[in-house]
């Protein structure tokens, strides 16, 4: 059988195991070390943010933005519904009130609308986090001015759009906090891993300090806060190194492979691809359909004949308020009762969209899905 062909995975290239090899011969293998410093500021440079801390993963960033935050038991924040509970998962470590927000068709990300809703509702929110779901930027500016009009802290979780950029800048930079995350599936990877980056100092500084068991400057041992133990090891940051230097390769052939399916499905009025802003300039990290509810084909048809062949695809990520574990949250969307997230989780596949995709894999994909449209 022909190798397995994957949604997103690693691809590496060399230059990693160079800033590896390094590490070991210098025996700078634990915690922290060059690589660390290093990878930081070229993160930096690459998307402009002042500051960056490397840490174990994205969900350990956006766990330190939401104490940074000062997320605390009972306090209300607005988060994007349909996205990855990684995404929301560190606001219920700290016991606050979740309130999801619907997404809108433009780009699937937060709707301002729905957003402003909330407000009213819940006039004092500690944080608002938004989402640039498989790549595509959300509507910044109108998030930006609602937020800014209720002196609340935007949260970006860029998890899945490092690269992307909206009015020529990156995204992740707009908000106090930014996050990103290196696990094996996004655009590049450390093997798992993640950054918090803002443009506040002193922020970045309490956050290497709580990521490092939040070790009081003292002699001996001494706390005054809670710590965790969230740093980027050495070795990780070596690998992270290697992978950005080809981290807008990535982003081309994503890209074109978006390019690709979006040609290859033109004539076929039942299929969608992901929207993409007209103000920004997408990663293209996952390339995803919708299917009008007007077809016989379901997303579920989608999967599992490409399962068949040993192709990798994926539902759209289900709603957070859909979620057993979040059933108790509140969700706001422009109509009540009507949940755009959701339409696009009932009728959305994610296509492989591997930066290693064959011309081949391409083809084969292509055919599979336009055959179960009659073409
Ligand atoms: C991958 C992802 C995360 C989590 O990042 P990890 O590095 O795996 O912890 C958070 N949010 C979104 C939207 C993601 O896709």
């Amino acid at each position: 059988m022909r190798d397995r062909v994957f949604l997103s995975c690693p691809t590496m290239h060399g230059e990693e195991q160079e800033f590896i090899k390094e590490a070991f011969d210098t025996n700078w293998v634990a915690p922290l070390g060059p690589n660390v410093d290093n990878f930081e500021k070229e993160m930096s440079a690459y998307t402009g943010a002042a500051h960056a801390a490397a840490l174990s993963a994205g969900t350990a960033a956006i766990h330190l933005a939401a104490i940074l935050a000062d997320v605390k038991q009972g306090d209300t924040v607005f988060v994007q519904d349909l996205t990855f509970s990684a995404t929301c998962n560190p606001f219920a470590y700290e016991k606050a009130n979740i309130v999801f927000i619907d997404s809108e068709y433009d780009t699937w990300n937060m709707s301002p609308e729905a957003l402003k809703k909330a407000f009213e509702k819940y006039p004092n929110p500690k944080a608002v986090v938004v989402v640039h779901l498989y790549g595509t930027p959300a509507k910044l500016d109108e998030i930006m001015a609602i937020c800014n009009e209720h002196n609340v802290p935007l949260i970006e979780d860029a998890a899945e759009s490092l690269s992307s950029t909206y009015k020529g800048k990156q995204t992740g930079t707009f908000g106090k906090f930014g996050i990103y995350s290196f696990n094996g599936n996004k655009i590049i990877t450390t093997s798992g891993g993640g950054m918090l980056i803002s443009d506040d100092e002193e922020m970045i500084k309490k956050a290497r300090f709580l990521a490092t068991q939040a070790r009081d400057p003292y002699p001996y041992y001494h706390h005054t806060h809670i710590g965790y133990n969230y740093r980027m090891s050495n070795i990780t940051a070596g690998i992270g190194r290697g992978q950005l230097i080809h981290l807008d390769e990535h982003k081309a052939i994503k890209k074109a492979i978006y390019a690709q399916y979006s040609k290859a499905f033109a004539d076929i009025p039942e299929i969608t691809m992901n929207p993409l802003n007209p103000d920004g300039d997408s990663n293209c990290w996952l390339s995803c359909i919708t299917i009008d509810d007007s077809s016989n084909v379901k997303p579920m048809d989608i999967v599992n004949a490409l399962a068949a062949e040993n192709i990798e695809s994926r539902p759209i990520w289900k709603p957070m308020h859909l979620q057993p574990i979040f059933e108790n949250s509140d969700f706001i969307s422009v109509k009540d009762g009507i949940s755009v997230g959701e339409d696009i989780f009932n009728r959305g596949v994610c296509l492989p969209s591997d930066v290693k995709n064959t011309k081949e894999d391409m083809e084969l994909i292509i055919s599979i899905v336009r055959s179960l449209f009659g073409k």
